[in-house]
C-alpha cells in the first residue's frame, strides 16, 4: 500500500484532547460567553505561567502579537528594528505595520538562529551610539530593538543578545512562534526579553483550532498598553483614548488551546524522541542534521536537513509518500514586497545559501516508529540511487 506520511498531523492531537474540549464548548454554548471570558483569562496566566513570564495578553494570531507587542514597547514611526532575514515573513511585516523599518541581518550557519557576528557588524561598523541612542549612520535612523527568532523550535543565543541589547539601549521582542516550551539556559523562551510573542496557528507545537497568538511579557506598562491595543484602544467602555484594533483570542479556541497546553510537554518530549531518532538513523550520510547544545534545549517544531540535492531528495521523498516541506525558499530580503522598501540590508549569505539546501522531513508528536524508520530507510535508498 501507498503510504501517506504527512509533514504534520494535527487530527491525533485533537482526539486526544476531543472530549474535554465537547465538554467546555458546551458550557460556553450554554452561555454564549464568547469574548474576553474566563477560558482566556486563565489561559493568558497558565500559558505565562508555563512559559516563566509574568503577564499575558492573548491575541488573535501571532502576526498581531508581533505588531502589538512592537506597539507596546514604544516602536513605532521611522524607528528601526533588527532582525534576521531567515524567518517566516510575518516577523518582517509586524516593523511596517508599526511604520517601522527593518534591518536585515544573517544567520548562524550551525542553528539558523541570529548571527552575533551579524549583528556586531551591523552596529559597529554601521551605526553610532550617542546620547544612549543607536543611530543608523546611512539612514539616520533611531536603532530601537532587536526581534530574535527561535527559529524550528531552537533558541537563539539570547544571553549575547541581551547583554549588547543594554549596551546600546535596545529592547529586545523574541519571536517564539516556533518555539513552546523551548529551554535557553533552563529557563523558558518567552521570558527573556522585554516581551514575546507566540503563534497558535495550526501547525506550530501548541495550535488552536483555527488563530490565535499571545503576547507574554513581566512589564505592567507593555501588558496594559497590549490590552488596550486589542481592543479598539479602549481605557473604558467606549472611551477610545488611541487607535486600536480588533485582536482578541476567543473563547472557543481559548479552551482548545487550555486542553492541549497540559500535553505540550508531553508532545515537545515526544518530537524530541523523534529527533534523536532520526540523527542517529541519519547520521552516516552526506546531509548536515540539526545540531544539539548543552545550554539550549529545542522543541523541533521542524526537523530541517540539509543537502545540495535537496529538490531531488524533496522529489523523492513525495515520490514515496513521504510529505516534506522548504521552511523557508526565499529568504525575506529578496522577497517581492520588500523590493521598493526601504529596507537596510548587509552581508546575508548563509540566508540565501541554506534556503537552498534546507528540507523539514515530517515531525508531529504522533508520528509512529515505523514511520520514523520508513522515512529513514527512503532517505539512504535516495544516497544509495
Ligand atoms: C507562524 C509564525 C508567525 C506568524 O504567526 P501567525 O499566527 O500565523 O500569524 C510569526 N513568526 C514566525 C517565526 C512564525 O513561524
Amino acid at each position: 500500500m501507498k503510504k501517506n506520511i504527512q509533514l504534520v498531523n494535527i487530527k491525533s492531537q485533537f482526539e486526544e484532547i476531543k472530549e474535554n474540549v465537547y465538554k467546555e464548548w458546551e458550557k460556553i454554548f450554554s452561555t454564549m460567553y464568547l469574548m474576553l471570558g474566563p477560558n482566556m483569562k486563565s489561559f493568558e496566566k497558565e500559558f505565562a505561567k508555563y512559559s516563566m513570564a509574568k503577564y499575558g495578553i492573548g491575541v488573535d494570531s501571532g502576526t498581531t502579537a508581533l505588531s502589538l507587542a512592537l506597539n507596546s514597547m514604544g516602536i513605532g514611526k521611522d524607528d528601526e528594528v533588527i532582525t534576521v532575514s531567515f524567518t517566516f515573513f510575518a516577523t518582517i511585516e509586524s516593523i511596517f505595520h508599526n511604520n517601522a523599518y527593518p534591518v536585515l541581518i544573517d544567520i548562524r550557519e550551525d542553528d539558523y538562529t541570529m548571527s552575533i557576528e551579524s549583528l556586531m557588524d551591523f552596529i559597529e561598523n554601521e551605526c553610532e551610539f550617542k546620547n544612549n541612542k543607536l543611530i543608523n549612520k546611512k539612514s539616520k535612523r533611531h536603532v530601537k530593538a532587536i526581534i530574535p527568532v527561535h527559529l524550528y523550535g531552537m533558541p537563539a543565543e539570547m544571553d549575547e543578545i541581551l547583554n549588547i541589547a543594554k549596551k546600546y539601549n535596545l529592547m529586545v521582542l523574541e519571536d517564539c512562534a516556533q518555539a513552546h516550551g523551548a529551554e535557553y539556559k533552563k529557563k523558558r523562551i518567552g521570558s527573556l526579553g522585554d516581551a514575546a510573542s507566540f503563534s497558535f496557528y495550526f501547525s506550530k507545537n501548541l495550535s488552536a483550532l483555527g488563530e490565535g497568538g499571545i503576547i507574554l511579557t513581566s512589564d505592567e506598562e507593555i501588558k496594559k498598553r497590549a490590552e488596550m491595543l486589542r481592543l479598539h484602544g479602549q481605557t473604558d467602555k467606549y472611551t477610545h483614548t488611541e487607535i486600536g484594533y480588533n485582536s482578541r483570542l476567543d473563547e472557543i479556541q481559548a479552551v482548545v488551546l487550555r486542553e492541549k497546553l497540559k500535553l505540550l510537554d508531553k508532545w515537545n518530549n515526544r518530537r524530541r524522541e523523534i529527533a534523536k531518532s532520526y540523527s542517529e538513523g541519519l547520521k552516516n550520510l552526506p546531509l548536515k542534521l540539526p545540531k544539539e547544545f548543552d545550554h539550549k534545549k529545542s522543541v523541533y517544531h521542524l526537523y530541517v536537513i540539509r543537502t545540495e540535492k535537496r529538490d531531488e531528495l524533496f522529489e523523492y521523498l513525495k515520490e514515496n509518500g513521504i510529505g516534506c516541506g522548504i521552511h523557508y525558499p526565499i529568504p525575506s530580503h529578496l522577497q517581492p514586497a520588500l523590493k521598493n522598501r526601504d529596507v537596510f540590508m548587509k552581508n546575508l549569505n548563509v540566508s540565501e545559501k541554506v534556503s537552498k539546501e534546507i528540507l523539514s522531513i515530517p515531525m508531529h508528536p504522533h508520528l509512529s516508529n515505523d514511520e520514523i524508520s520508513y522515512i529513514t530507510e527512503k532517505i539512504h535508498d535516495f544516497f544509495k540511487k
